[in-house]
């Protein structure tokens, strides 16, 4: 039968199925031939859809990255639940916008309900004040964003309003009368949207101050406190402290109750990260993981706390929440216009920094209903657990764990067969060839297309000293105990095959991995294989 002539929705449904099957390998295609291989810049005449399809499937689809694949464990992207595909489907023929009750009119009550649903879970507000809140016209429990990034602007976005109370109407230069400047606490391990936020805000990079952290990667506070006087002392306001609730490159939670005092002590808005860690609050009262239970005390004294839907909380990208406290924060942002959003609207688009808006609260409202805190709580679980036992098959002498993982994402490193065994000191001056190995293993595996750990590089506290390291995160669900051994054997014969290229002829030491030609070729290219989101 002619291809074209099978009804789109069942072609879709096929590639679907294909790119979902277990042995679906990523293209092998580097970055360079992709750039070159979509150099079309002129409207041609309009082709069928059916056509299109079979072009996007052979064109793009077959050398796209099979996220779902067991041995896929460097991405922040989760499984999504079975229902998942047929919802899209739904929310897309519906094309609602949330921005306003005029195009999204029960869906934007259902959007506050499932605010209130992540915002309970987090700040275990009564019932009463949730009957008070949850739909009141003036009430704002949250708001539904693009992502993380979106809901952290919308957070400093709110810090500065309270900090300067007339920035809204004067701008900053009029507001910050008498101030040298303004600046944001975090961890040096802060996700990269909050310096973002800082320069959209008109504040600068600078003026996030990223605090060391600790053996564990949590935040110094000491360190932070000591910060805040000196900021004090150089006339900047501090408008903002931040903990990191699932650090994006090592998944540790900051000493949030710390944080909570040290900001309420000098009065400054309290933010919490957990774009990726928040659904680890599921798992929070399990009897499974002593580790993770009591990792976010202290987040119900956050005055904003930003979840992603799309990362741990399984939704399709695109659904991310920023949690507020007061439902009638003096820092809220507010929007409105003639035309929709009025002041005495329902509108969502009063508060959010997005206009138009997906009904994206369809997704995150069902997996509340349909998974649940018992649903949510097993993925967290295994994730958890998945992380554990990687960790411990990291100690058969080919890697190094770099720090125990507290939740769900480990760093560790290939040592090559001459590093073997030795101590730290020597491993540290190796530091340059050991992080040039780990960038060179990285890109070819993900070049090869079968597995894949992304990299980072931190300071680890064990050498003092910034090392680049292989990332595993668990979110993918596909992730079995055989595709862990795999993944590492898989990387264990890549290394090898690097170390013997390393050779140079008539000596049996190592030369710099950065000479070899092939793999390391692709690195710079590759960046987006860094910390991916
Ligand atoms: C992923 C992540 C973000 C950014 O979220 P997006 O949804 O990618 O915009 C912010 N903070 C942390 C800690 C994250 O892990």
């Amino acid at each position: 039968m002619d291809e074209a002539a099978v009804p789109l929705a069942v072609r879709v449904e096929q590639f679907v199925q294909k790119l979902r099957s277990p042995e679906v390998l990523c293209g092998n295609e580097s970055l360079h031939e992709l750039s070159t291989a979509f150099m079309n810049c002129q409207l041609l005449p309009p082709m069928a859809p059916s056509e299109y399809l079979e072009w996007l499937k052979r064109e793009v689809l077959d050398k796209e990255v099979a996220i779902d694949s067991p041995m896929m464990m460097g991405h922040m992207t989760n499984t999504l639940p079975d229902y998942m595909p047929e919802m899209g489907k739904l929310v897309t023929a519906l094309n609602l916008n949330l921005v306003k009750t005029e195009t999204g009119k029960a869906t934007t009550f259902l959007e506050r309900e499932a605010l209130a649903l992540l915002h309970r879970e987090v700040f275990q507000k009564e019932e009463q004040f949730y009957e008070e809140h949850m739909q009141s016209r003036t009430s704002c429990l949250g708001t539904m964003t693009s992502g993380g990034t979106t809901a952290n602007i919308q957070a400093l976005w709110m810090a500065r309003n309270r900090a300067f109370p007339e920035v809204e109407q004067r701008g900053l230069v009029g507001a910050m009368k008498g101030w040298a400047g303004a600046v944001v606490l975090a961890s040096e391990l802060a996700h990269y949207s909050l310096a973002k936020a800082m320069r959209l805000l008109g504040l600068g990079s600078e003026s996030l101050i990223r605090i060391p952290t600790d053996e564990t990667f949590r935040v110094d506070v000491k360190a932070m406190e000591e910060e805040i006087h000196r900021c004090q002392a150089a006339h900047l306001k501090v408008l903002a402290v931040v903990g990191l609730a699932g650090a994006t490159e090592t998944g540790s939670v900051d000493d949030l109750e710390a944080l909570a005092a040290l900001a309420e002590r000098f009065d400054v808005h309290f933010h919490v990260d957990a774009a990726w860690g928040g659904g680890l609050l599921f798992g929070h009262e399990a009897q499974w993981s002593p580790n993770v239970a009591g990792l976010f005390r202290g987040v119900r004294r956050a005055h904003t706390v930003s979840v992603d839907g799309h990362k741990l909380l399984c939704t399709p990208m695109g659904a991310g929440t920023l949690l507020i406290r007061d439902p009638c924060d003096p820092g809220l942002i507010t929007n409105s216009a003639r035309y929709i959003i009025r002041e005495d609207s329902f509108d969502q688009g009063r508060f959010t920094l997005e206009g138009s808006r997906p009904a994206m609260a369809i997704y995150l409202h069902m997996n509340l209903r349909c998974l649940g805190r018992e649903g949510l709580a097993l993925r967290v679980q295994k994730s958890c657990e998945l992380a554990r036992r990687f960790w411990e098959l990291l100690s058969d002498g080919s890697f190094e764990g770099i720090a125990e993982p507290s939740t769900n994402i480990v760093l560790y490193r290939y040592i090559p067969q001459y590093l073997r065994g030795c101590e730290p000191s020597v491993l540290k001056a190796h530091g340059k060839a050991l992080d040039e190995f780990q960038i060179s293993l990285q890109a070819a595996q993900s070049l090869a297309g079968r597995s894949f750990v992304s990299r980072t590089s931190v300071r680890a506290p064990r050498y003092g000293a910034s090392l680049v390291c292989l990332r595993a995160v668990f979110g993918n669900m596909a992730i079995t105990e055989a595709s862990l051994v795999e993944t590492l054997r898989e990387q264990e014969v890549l290394a090898q095959q690097i170390e013997g290229l390393d050779k140079a002829p008539g000596t049996d030491g190592p030369t710099s991995p950065s000479t070899t030609t092939g793999p390391a070729s692709e690195t710079d290219t590759s960046s987006e294989f860094i910390v991916t989101s």
